[in-house]
């Protein structure tokens, strides 16, 4: 038996957007149009100024772009962001997005005031995650897919509309900063990362300077030297345990990747030094790695290494088998810390009241397979 494709009720194919598409990609799709060769680097420069410096979502707000040429590029693509399925706003300013980057495909971003200069955007690089981590709410939800460097920028595009931060260059921004410590494991989706970083660095687009982009990683050792060549981005470590016995069990990638081969490569990173120094996470679990001698041994580990300390205070979600440590075994462990002349190491936890707080971050979206999909299509039908 043979099925056909019956292509007169395929959905028609939506226009492609072009917001956050990098200056290459952009080139690209200028090509595709037919610009000749010549002249698609320069209108990809245009449309980049207009759509990452200026933010906008007409092709006609584009003035020094000639009409008809507005036409034709309205009429092949759109400027449109993806759909913001949810949006929430803390208590104390934080504000979420659930954004759905497809069917079924919902990432979460968080925009943090008064971190960094003035304010950072946590953005995922995936949908879902295959690490694992034990105290970790995103390590519950299976991976669904890699975002891609357009999914990644399109999260600053959004909380810049939301903050109506269009120009990039106006004066006080409050989005400042950009942390990869949403959803998913960066250095495992590093090629989508580092275009992402491209456009969000482009001097003449976002502008967000490479300093004030951190990755965090929970230690895919051989892709850490290669994320600093590549991006020139400042660095954070997912540590949360000084010993392999107890990270081997809390964040299970170590059994590849062990506190030796991980710390080698954390050595390797470009340019470490006092004004680039590497930032350690430790999420504090109550009873299970928050012991003084932990805090002593933590230091020594850290010996040689342009280092920050961030102690995180374990922020709870439905069913997680950890309790926060108590306030003073946090202030002890940090006084240990403070003392051998690492300041002020702890997180304020922020948007615990929107479950937007370090690794409380999950959406429902599930990975369906392609049967799973044809039923559910034909079902709609
Ligand atoms: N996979 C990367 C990026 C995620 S960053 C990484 O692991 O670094 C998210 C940060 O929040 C990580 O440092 C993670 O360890 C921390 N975290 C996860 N769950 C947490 C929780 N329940 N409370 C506090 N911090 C948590």
């Amino acid at each position: 038996m043979t099925t056909q494709l019956d292509l007169s009720r395929a959905p028609a194919p939506q226009p492609r957007s072009l917001a956050g598409l990098s200056l290459p990609a952009l080139k690209a799709e200028m090509e595709a149009m037919g610009v000749p060769e010549k002249k698609a680097g320069m209108r990809a420069k245009q449309l980049r100024g207009w759509v990452h410096h200026f933010g906008v979502t007409d092709f006609d707000a584009m003035t020094n772009v000639a009409k008809e040429m507005r036409a034709e590029l309205a009429a092949r693509y759109t400027l449109a962001r993806p759909e913001i399925a949810e949006h929430r706003i803390s208590v104390d300013g934080t504000q979420k997005w659930l954004t759905r980057f497809g069917p079924n495909v919902e990432g979460e971003s968080v925009y943090i005031p008064d971190v960094g200069k003035s304010g950072a955007l946590c953005v995922s690089s995936q949908v879902g995650c295959t690490l694992n981590c034990t105290f970790c709410h995103t390590g519950t939800q299976k991976l669904v897919r890699n975002l891609t460097a357009q999914e990644i920028v399109a999260q600053v595009l959004i909380a810049r509309d939301e903050l109506a931060e269009w120009p990039s260059s106006n004066e006080d921004r409050k989005l400042t900063n950009i942390v990869f410590m949403g959803m998913g494991e960066p250095l495992y989706n590093l090629d989508n990362v580092a275009e992402a970083i491209d456009t969000i660095s482009d001097g003449d687009g976002i502008a967000i300077g490479r300093r004030r982009i951190t990755v965090s990683t929970a230690g895919v050792a051989p892709k850490i030297p290669e994320l600093g060549a590549r991006t020139g981005a400042m660095l954070a470590i997912s540590l949360h345990a000084v010993r392999d016995d107890l990270r081997n069990e809390i964040v299970p990638i170590n059994r590849k990747y062990d506190l030796k081969t991980l710390f080698e490569a954390i050595r390797a990173y470009p340019d470490l030094g006092n004004s680039k120094r590497v930032t350690f996470e430790y999420v504090m679990l109550a009873g299970v790695n928050d012991s003084l001698a932990e805090a002593r041994d933590l230091i020594k580990l850290l010996r040689g290494v342009p280092a920050k300390i961030n102690l995180i205070p374990f922020n709870p979600w439905p069913g997680a088998p950890y309790a926060c440590s108590d306030w003073e075994t946090i202030e002890a462990f940090a006084d240990v810390l403070n003392r051998a002349g690492y300041a002020s190491p702890i997180r304020t936890p922020r948007g615990r009241d929107i479950f937007a707080a370090c690794g409380q971050l999950r959406s429902e979206s599930v990975k369906k397979s392609a049967a799973e999909l044809r039923r559910e299509a034909l079902a709609a039908e």
